[in-house]
């Protein structure tokens, strides 16, 4: 479902990632960890192309985009990779003066064209299936943060997006409202949804993850099942990072 290979990206001198290549399965559910810093988010962001590698080629589905310092993908390439990654984010971004309804709806009814009883459809089905059907017509600001998540994961799959991503979805929740999100993340994960998470829930990527990457430096370390990972890997930068969380 995606490739991603020989990935560079920086920002001025830094380089942030540094060959970065990569593969997730599609309906397999890929956990990205490592240290604070180490190009997790920018490499989340170089899939959905809210930035744009410096080289390396991005495959999501059929769309295949080379990027060089002198080629560049069309618009429409990079349109096309958005439209088919949903990003769930870590301050949920949701539209504060929308309705919990209307943040689900706006993707469907402005991207892709829905009709208003459309949307309304399937923003009623996903706002039950992340359990807030009785929030719907409340603000963001009147949910608690777990709840506004919920809502986050809801408008990224109203996108029915071949692939959703997650960044930090839990960072900046108060600690009791974390499982509440990594529930309704689990759930989702069940029905074969393909799946990119960075995240600091060690006990979601055991878990849920078919895959743990890790990441240092702005390159992968290395990255194998959780039970590889977690248990039996000797890499002494993933032991040291492990290490460092307990
Ligand atoms: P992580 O998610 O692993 O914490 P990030 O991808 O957020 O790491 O950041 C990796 C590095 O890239 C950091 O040094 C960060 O300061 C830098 N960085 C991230 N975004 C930008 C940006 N827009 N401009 C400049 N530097 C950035």
């Amino acid at each position: 479902m995606i490739q991603l290979t020989q990935l560079h990206k920086s920002f001025g001198e830094l380089e942030v990632l540094n060959d970065v290549n990569l593969q997730v399965d599609k309906g397999s559910t890929v956990v990205i960890i490592g240290p604070s810093g180490s190009g997790k988010t920018t490499l989340l962001r170089c899939v959905n192309l809210l930035e744009m590698p410096t080289e390396g080629i991005v495959e999501v589905g059929a769309s295949r985009l080379v990027f060089s310092t002198d080629q560049q993908p069309s618009k429409q390439a990079i349109l096309s990779v958005r439209r088919q990654t949903g990003m769930v984010f870590q301050n949920y971004n949701l539209f504060p003066h929308m309705t919990v309804m209307q943040n689900v709806m706006e993707g469907p009814l402005t991207v892709l064209k829905r009709s208003k009883a459309e949307a309304s459809v399937i923003a009623e089905e996903l706002l039950k299936k992340v359990g807030l059907s009785e929030k719907a017509h409340q603000y963001p600001h009147q949910l608690s943060g777990g709840q506004q998540q919920r809502v986050g994961i809801a408008r990224a799959l109203a996108m029915e997006p071949e692939v959703v991503l997650f960044d930090e979805p839990t960072s900046a929740l108060d600690p009791e409202l974390v499982g509440e999100v990594l529930k309704v993340m689990k759930e989702v994960a069940s029905e074969g949804i393909t799946m990119v998470v960075v995240t600091h829930e060690m006990k979601f990527a055991r878990e849920v993850a078919d895959k743990v990457v890790i990441m240092d430096q702005g390159s992968i370390v290395e990255e194998g099942t959780p039970s590889y990972i977690f248990e039996q890997s000797t890499n002494t930068r993933t032991r040291s990072f492990l290490r460092s969380l307990s």
